[in-house]
């Protein structure tokens, strides 16, 4: 055994911190199971390896070591005691984990894979009637799904038994092979085959989830709606979805909203819009009317010569994003022209003519350009 630690690194005496700590780095690298395969050799480079670096990395033991004394004592004794290595399953797994790990930085380390995985988030869509909308609502849904399996609470094992290290890979989950190439050999680990790389092996699993640690089953998940959302609104809720395998954490759900047409309100952003049929004779003399709004009746006034298309809003109720401040219901009148139907009625109005000098009507174009009253009402509700 080699016991010139600066040897071992293949370093000077003269080497910086920087230089010992790289040097360290690339031995980890090629002493690697998967590279240089699980030998003796290997294993004792290794273990001179990380003495050295113990040694050296440290000012104040590379000082004392430099002045002809070794701080961690007679070498070979010092080793496994000090660095607590446990001899247990994985033997030299777990040495070169620890080797790698402190090196690498943890990234690196190829173990034995996780029977734990998080389950798949689910979609679920729901379709909501706009007063849910505008309000927000809160609705249970069932969702076909996986819980956790509550016989062996996800370990996947029967009830009073616990998986059993794998013996052909040692709980390493890896198994190495050499693969013959125009290179030479090479060295190539793939999962082991007896445990499917898990490291473990369950004799007995659970009966009631074969061995999964969860079932198929509908849960049934409280949905809160919060006002103001609308179609292609996508809800989160978090831990709701599938639960994972061997016990691991559940995914998400997620909820697409759409909003079912209303007969009488269109929504546009935080406004609400309707058409309120009223007699001619109302918009012409003025009026104060009753409108069945999402929030119960409201009255309206209307203004003597009230036009076609004039549109009186309602503050204040149309849609709260959030709980934000709510939109307007912007109602748009339509004016009823009267079909006479008796002569008293076609007297009357022929005396209104006269009165008005409209016997001979006079036709003029009205203005529906942009920005007119007509276009911005047609812009509004049109593909909405
Ligand atoms: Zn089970
Ligand atoms: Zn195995």
């Amino acid at each position: 055994m080699n016991s010139n630690y600066y040897e071992i690194l293949g370093v000077a005496n003269t080497a910086s911190p920087e230089e010992i700590k790289k040097a360290y780095r690339q031995l980890c690298r090629e002493l690697h199971p998967d590279v240089a395969g699980s030998n003796p050799d290997a294993e004792d480079r290794i273990k001179d390896v990380n003495r050295a670096y113990q040694v050296l990395s440290d000012p104040g033991k590379r000082q004392q070591y430099d002045l002809g004394s070794d701080p961690l004592g007679p070498s070979g004794g010092g080793f496994d005691g000090g660095f607590g290595f446990s001899g247990g399953a994985g033997g030299f797994a777990d040495l070169f984990d620890t080797l790698f790990t402190a090196a690498a930085g943890g990234g690196s380390v190829r173990g034995p894979a996780s029977r734990r995985a998080r389950g798949r988030d689910v979609l679920e869509a729901l379709t909501l009637d706009l007063p849910e909308v505008v309000f927000g609502t809160s609705r249970d849904l069932n969702v076909p799904t996986y819980v956790r399996c509550e016989a062996c609470d996800g370990s996947c094992c029967a009830p009073g038994t616990s998986p059993r290290t794998c013996g052909t890979c040692n709980g390493r989950g890896m198994v190495s092979r050499v693969v013959r190439s125009l290179l030479g050999d090479m060295r190539t680990a793939s999962p082991c085959p007896a445990c499917q790389g898990f490291g473990t092996v369950i004799d007995q699993p659970c009966a009631e989830c074969a061995g999964n640690g969860r079932i198929r089953a509908r849960q049934t998940v409280s949905l809160n709606v919060p006002a103001g959302v609308g179609s292609g609104t996508r809800l989160r809720v978090g831990g709701r979805g599938e639960a994972g395998t061997g016990g691991g954490p559940s995914g998400d759900l997620y909820v697409d909203i759409s909003v079912r047409p209303h007969p009488d309100f269109v929504r546009d952003g935080d406004d609400l819009h309707c058409t309120l049929q009223i007699p001619m004779t109302a918009a012409a003399l003025g009026a104060t009317l009753s409108v069945a709004t999402l929030d119960g009746e409201r009255e309206l006034s209307i203004a003597p010569g009230t036009q076609w298309g004039h549109v009186v809003s309602l503050d204040g109720l149309g849609v709260g994003r959030g709980g934000g401040p709510r939109g307007d219901l912007k109602v748009s009148i339509d004016a009823q022209v009267p079909d006479p139907s008796d002569d008293a009625e076609r007297d009357l109005l022929r005396q209104l003519a006269q009165l008005r000098g409209e016997e001979r009507p006079e036709a003029r174009l009205a203005h529906t350009g942009a920005g007119g009253v007509f276009s911005r009402l047609r812009d509004r509700l049109s593909g909405r």
